[in-house]
């Protein structure tokens, strides 16, 4: 049996093409364009990459994309101030201030800043609170990405066990909040957790965004399972520099039922939910109903 691949890149393009349609009514109906602005303190080259994606993105959905790149000796009031401004501004329909800041930068106070009505990256704690007591808000685009890709796969999620491995803000905990909201039985799995394989091994869905390159075997799949790979790990090796994820997709082709490949799996998926959660705060914010 060879899984399923789970071709991120194309049902990203579905959502971007659903997008740009809902972008051309809102004008219609607004006079105007949804307007992203994005923030990058520093050269950090994979964000500058992100940033760029970001940018072209925006504008072929038919959005006004900004971008400030600061230097990344930027002082952390100065970042500040450009985030009052941003939120501010009415052309402006979400904020994303792009992650990692440089190490004299409190992040979390940034984040705090951004009106959490234009956090369309759902950092604020404002957004994480409406996700974890089910009220409407932003959720962070990777894991909504991660859940839209597994309800195509799978249909209805109600009863599956769930296993999220990694349990960061922007990954794991979401995740896992949106499988509970989908009637998953979650195990959230970090680096305390005994016997990974072992609970990694009694799971229908796994969810791996750990950061870690080919860390989950495939014999620690239970054969048929739908695996989600969120890591992305630059490797350089005898077969050169290439891109991989937290599990060894070789050795999970053959056990897994369905497989997200590094890269063309989640990562596209960042993106175009990225869009799609800057059209739904055009919408909210211009008082018209959230778009389908
Ligand atoms: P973090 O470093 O914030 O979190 C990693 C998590 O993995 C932590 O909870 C950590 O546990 C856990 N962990 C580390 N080592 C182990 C181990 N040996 N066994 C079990 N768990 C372990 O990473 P992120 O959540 O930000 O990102 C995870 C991965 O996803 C990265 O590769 C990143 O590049 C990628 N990513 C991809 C995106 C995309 O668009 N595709 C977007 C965002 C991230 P503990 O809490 O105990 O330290």
């Amino acid at each position: 049996m060879t899984a399923r691949i789970i071709d991120g890149k194309a049902f990203a393009a579905t959502l971007r093409g659903r997008v740009a349609e809902g972008v051309a009514a809102f004008r219609e109906e607004t006079g105007r364009a949804p307007g992203l602005a994005v923030v990058l303190v520093g050269a950090d080259p994979a964000s500058d990459v992100y940033v760029r994606w970001k940018g072209k993105a925006t504008l072929a959905a038919g959005m006004v994309g900004t971008e400030h790149r600061l230097l990344a000796e930027t002082t952390q009031e100065a970042l500040l101030a450009l985030v009052a401004e941003l939120n501010a501004d009415a052309a402006v329909d979400g904020i994303l201030v792009q992650l990692p800041l440089p190490g004299h930068i409190d992040s979390a106070a940034v984040i705090a800043a951004i009106d959490p009505d234009k956090d369309v990256d759902g950092f604020h704690v404002v957004n994480a609170g409406r996700l974890a007591v089910g009220a409407d808000g932003y959720v962070p685009c990777t894991p909504l990405g991660c859940a839209l890709l597994l309800e195509d796969v799978l249909g209805d999620l109600s009863g599956l066990d769930a296993v999220v491995i990694g349990r960061s803000n922007i990954v794991g905990k979401p995740m896992a909040q949106l499988l509970i909201d989908r009637n998953c039985t979650v195990t959230i799995a970090h680096s305390r957790t005994r016997d990974l394989a072992a609970v990694v091994r009694r799971a229908d869905i796994v969810v791996a965004a750990v950061g870690r390159p080919e860390m989950i075997r495939g014999d620690w799949l239970k054969p048929g399972a739908t695996v989600i790979d969120v890591g992305i790990n630059r490797v350089e090796d005898a077969a050169g520099r290439r891109l991989v994820g937290d599990v060894a997709y070789d050795e999970a082709l053959a056990v897994a039922g369905a497989i997200t490949p590094v890269p063309g799996g989640v990562g596209p998926m960042t993106i175009a939910v990225l869009l799609r959660n800057t059209l739904v705060a055009a919408h909210a914010r211009a008082g018209l109903a959230k778009p389908a």
